[in-house]
């Protein structure tokens, strides 16, 4: 319990800055297993336009997705990186991009071989199951 609170007070520059991004971007909110999770068009829009375009991002304890359901086949993969953030606090974004260029420079894959991603990839089980329009709705505490 007061481990859980260490790492939601460690991790909360950037979950505090991706609120802010989230209502910058009229997002959805969906409180989800004590992570915010928030999509909607300008969210999209905003994941289409990054390098790797990914289907869901996480910051501190908010997950960006393209929409629901990405939020759902991603969230394993994501959960993982909220943790890594609950460890690594305000360094993690650094530390996370110093990995890339790091692995980029050598001529590696900067975003699989990171090791946050190695890690968090390790736990996605494959074929990704489709979201349950009930459940997600169960989850659904403000929007
Ligand atoms: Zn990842």
């Amino acid at each position: 319990m007061m481990r859980r609170a260490i790492g939601y007070l460690w991790a909360s520059p950037n979950t505090l800055a991706a609120v802010a991004i989230g209502l910058l971007l009229c997002g959805r909110f969906r409180w989800v297993q004590g992570v915010i999770e928030i999509d909607g068009p300008w969210v999209r829009q905003t994941l289409n336009r990054l390098p790797i375009q990914p289907r869901a991002m996480t910051v501190g304890h908010v997950v960006f997705g393209t929409d629901l359901a990405a939020l759902t086949v991603t969230r394993a993969h994501e959960r993982v990186h909220v943790r890594q953030y609950e460890r690594w606090g305000p360094a993690f974004i650094p530390v996370y991009l110093g990995w890339s260029l790091w692995l980029q420079l050598r001529g590696r894959d900067g975003y699989r071989e990171n090791p946050f991603e190695v890690e968090a990839y390790a736990v996605d089980t494959p074929g990704p199951s489709m979201p349950d329009a009930a459940d997600a709705e169960s989850d659904r505490r403000w929007s």
